[in-house]
């Protein structure tokens, strides 16, 4: 077995509270598992209830230094966390890619788009704006001004250990507020050395607080109960996401919530075919499909199906699944066998409700949480299949007559983060845009994510938005004063 002093980076028990770590103790430590082959690469604490109140009592006594904290000082210490991120590059890259399977390049790719969060609210950090204006009446002056909104609890998914971190912190420390951040179950580690790096770039002790309990929902239902805690920010499943926005109601906690996705990715008639399946492998394959942008649903137009799926079946058999750092993998691990197998039974019910696999399908048997890049054909809008998040590598067409129909069908979903449009014609491909309910569409393109962008969803993808301008709003209250003429 790895032990916690082998693997770089996972010195860190898990839990910091104040500045420290908690270590973990016998009966209380919690294994951390490479997915890739099933072994133990580290161990932390199993924070209790009261290890998570007490670090939301940190945040708390922490709050007034480091919202008094000059907007300039709060930017650098997110402005050196940055720099500490690139220099830092690849040992934060193997770190993720050993705990969440991922494969190197799109790890690689993770930390540069995480470390830029740090960037973007370091640059916000000094351009917090207000309002003035005298009113209607005349009676008095209208002052409009925001301060930080308080201790704010982050919780994230596995999928992008470091991204959705950074997407929460960057804005949260910026604005000058104090966090505790609970990573998932499966990837502390990543969470674990950002706050470590958080604190060698300057941040004092408390301002970035991390909490593992093997038991969330206790945990954080008592953080949500805490008087101090004014901000839940959480990514993840719309399911856990509803949970979570019924014990805020308790406290009236504001929350910012990112929630699931269902993305359709649309080949109109006169999309050219070559771009759209290179959007395609983007949208669908990047972080092997366990992405909430990921395309999940792809309707294609009867007039280029088959040149679509044949060019598009091509590229997916050249993606062999393997070990994340092995250079010669075209897919990495599943985060768990039981990520695997929620994939595996997906495209096994799409088959029994008539899909034809192209390439792929096979559950694959033995060690590790490897899923095959998969096509299937012949799926009918409204096949389970097309009602579900996949997050995995799998490929799922529908052919579709008219545009009516594919904004329709695209629409039809109670979820609506992302959409994707392929179109010669850009203006036919915004007016389409228009139509779609969802937070995001990417035009031409197989990503959209970008931290100087508002990213966040529509329907129940969420509520909310982070990044761009309007991402450190999610962490400012806002204060009018009312002043004499
Ligand atoms: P998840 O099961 O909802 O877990 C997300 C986080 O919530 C984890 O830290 C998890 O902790 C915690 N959690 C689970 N049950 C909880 C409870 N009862 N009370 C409090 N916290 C609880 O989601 P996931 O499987 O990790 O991630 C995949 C989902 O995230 C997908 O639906 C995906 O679309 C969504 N996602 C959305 C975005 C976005 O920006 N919209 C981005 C990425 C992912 P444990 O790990 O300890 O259980």
């Amino acid at each position: 077995m790895t032990t916690t002093t082998d693997l770089e980076g996972t010195h860190f028990s898990g839990t910091l509270i104040g500045g420290t770590w908690i270590p973990p103790e016998k009966g209380h430590a919690q294994p951390v598992h490479d997915p890739a082959d099933g072994s133990v690469i580290s161990e932390i604490a199993d924070a209790s209830v009261e290890d998570c109140l007490a670090a939301v009592e940190s945040a708390s006594s922490t709050l007034p230094a480091w919202s008094a904290a000059t907007p300039r000082e709060r930017a650098g210490v997110l402005r050196r966390a940055f720099d500490l991120m690139h220099a830092e590059r690849d040992v934060i890259a193997r770190l993720i890619v050993r705990e969440n399977g991922k494969l190197l390049a799109d790890a690689l790719g993770e930390v540069d788009y995480a470390a830029e969060f740090f960037q973007w609210f370091a640059e916000e950090a000094v351009r917090v704006g207000g309002d003035f204006r005298l009113a209607p009446n005349a009676d008095k002056r209208i002052i409009v001004t925001s301060q930080p909104i308080g201790v704010a609890v982050l919780i994230t998914p596995w999928n992008f250990p470091a991204a959705m971190a950074t997407r929460k912190i960057g804005p949260a420390l910026a604005a000058g507020c104090t966090v505790v951040l609970k990573p998932a179950g499966e990837t502390p580690l990543t969470a674990a050395y950002l706050a470590d790096l958080l604190s060698r770039a300057g941040a004092p002790d408390g301002v970035v607080n991390v909490v593992t309990p093997s038991d969330p929902g206790p945990a954080v239902s008592a953080m949500l109960h805490h008087p101090a805690v004014r901000k839940l920010s959480f990514t993840g499943s719309t399911e856990v996401g509803r949970i979570l926005l019924h014990e805020a109601a308790d406290q009236v906690i504001s929350c910012s919530m990112e929630l699931g996705g269902n993305a359709p990715f649309l080949v109109m008639a006169d999309a050219d075919v070559a771009d759209a399946v290179d959007g395609a492998m983007v949208a669908k394959m990047r972080n092997g499909g366990a992405a909430c942008t990921a395309a999940n649903r792809f309707y294609v137009h009867r007039s280029v199906a088959e040149e679509f799926t044949r060019l598009l079946t091509g590229r997916m058999q050249e993606l062999v699944a393997g070990p994340g750092d092995d250079p010669d993998s075209g897919v990495g691990a599943m985060v768990s066998d039981a990520e695997r197998d929620k994939i595996a039974e997906l495209v096994e019910l799409a088959v029994e409700e008539g899909a034809e696999v192209l390439t792929g399908g096979l559950r694959h048997v033995g060690a590790g949480a490897f899923y095959p890049s998969t096509v299937l054909t012949g799926v009918s809008h409204g096949d389970t299949i097309t009602r579900r998040e996949i997050f995995g590598p799998v490929v799922a067409i529908t052919v579709f007559d008219t545009d009516d129909e594919a904004v329709d069908w695209a629409n039809d979903t109670d979820m609506g983060l992302i959409a994707y449009v392929y179109s010669a014609d850009l203006a036919r491909a915004v007016r389409i845009a228009d139509r779609l309910e969802s937070g995001m569409v990417a035009i031409n393109r197989g990503v959209a994510s970008e931290p100087a962008a508002p990213f966040g969803g529509m329907k129940q993808s969420g509520l909310g938005r982070e990044g761009g301008h309007v991402g450190i709003a999610e962490f400012l209250e806002t204060k009018y004063l009312a002043v004499p003429v």
